[in-house]
């Protein structure tokens, strides 16, 4: 099989191209490398049945390639880097799910879109289940973000549903481990690094907030479950365990075996009070739920984060 993945040198888009070269798949990654690295793919350098492009995909297509499946992964993902490109992370879920998903339509290949917990927005119901339709602020400034993978979202479903494309759509909660970057203010590797330079940890609000945190390597094998089943509808793949903020940094405290101060900052506008995903769904379908606990991913991600720092 040939694989086409946009946002191949991103964090998660990394861990993919990894996954499918061991399960002897042939891959072609691109990255426009606004905030994804080519350090990330150094593993893969060389390797014979992968391949690196430096290409944007809202440009339009230049893959000659016939591809069996296209996963668009591209996306500024953290609320830092979306809130300063908001252009680019609206392209992304338009006109780039539009060149992707044309090549799937051209090739006869299988989509799949890495859509977001952010389609709920600020949730009104708890868990998150794929049926919710969400409570986002259209014009808040995370709706550069939101409503561009809800939009996409839409796209694909009307390229299934219009053209026959055989396509998935993940809603990914929140995600992290090792290639996550460092300073992209996500609260895994801010906490991280602080915690690593000893400086104090920083609660935006009061820290009551909620968020689910599952390890890369448990939503990659959820993405490849879904890549190959029939579901055409939203599938949630996250961590159902929930935790807040000040328990998140009770966690790190405790990785780090020492008393890290905490220090308070304000809470961004439409910060989401509550996030957790209901995972009924992903189990029936695709027998898939995450394996890998908390502390283990976190020792795991500041393990890289040392040898990053180390380098
Ligand atoms: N957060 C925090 N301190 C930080 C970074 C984030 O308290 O240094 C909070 C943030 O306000 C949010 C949660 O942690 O409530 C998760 O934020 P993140 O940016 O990781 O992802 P989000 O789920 O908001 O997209």
């Amino acid at each position: 099989m040939v694989h086409l993945i946009s946002g191949a040198a991103g964090f998660i888009g990394s861990h993919l191209c990894d996954r499918l070269v061991v399960d002897g798949e042939t891959v072609i990654g691109f990255d426009n490398l606004i905030t994804g690295s080519r350090r990330n793919l150094v593993q893969l350098e060389g390797h014979t049945r992968f391949r690196f492009v430096e290409f944007d995909a809202t440009q339009s297509i230049v893959f000659t390639e016939k591809f069996d499946h296209v996963w668009h992964l591209a996306s500024l993902a953290s609320p830092k880097e979306y809130l300063a490109h908001p252009i680019e992370t609206l392209e992304s879920g338009s006109t780039a799910t539009r060149n992707m998903l044309e090549i799937s339509r051209r090739d006869g290949a299988r989509f799949l879109l890495t859509s977001t917990s952010e389609c709920y927005g600020d949730p009104l119901e708890h868990p998150q289940v794929e049926t919710y339709w969400g409570n986002v602020n259209p014009v808040g400034p995370r709706s550069c973000y939101d409503e561009s993978k809800r939009y996409a979202e839409a796209l694909t479903m009307a390229y299934h549903r219009f053209h026959g494309v055989r396509t998935n759509i993940a809603r990914i909660f929140n995600t992290y481990g090792p290639r996550m970057a460092l300073k992209d203010g996500r609260v895994v590797p801010a906490f991280l690094d602080q915690a690593l330079h000893g400086e104090p940890l920083t609660i935006f609000g009061d820290g009551t907030q909620t968020r689910s945190f599952c390890y890369v390597s448990d939503l990659v094998d959820g993405l490849v479950r879904l890549a190959s089943s029939e579901e055409r509808y939203p599938v949630n793949l996250g961590n159902p365990v929930e935790l807040t903020i000040l328990q998140f940094a009770e966690a790190i405290q405790r990785l780090m075996d020492s008393k890290l101060s905490l220090v308070t900052e304000p809470l961004p506008q439409d910060d989401p009070r509550k996030r957790r995903p209901d995972i009924s769904k992903a189990k029936r379908v695709l027998d898939w739920e995450p394996k890998v606990p908390l502390e283990q991913g976190l020792r795991e991600t500041l393990a890289y984060f040392k040898s990053v720092a180390a380098a």
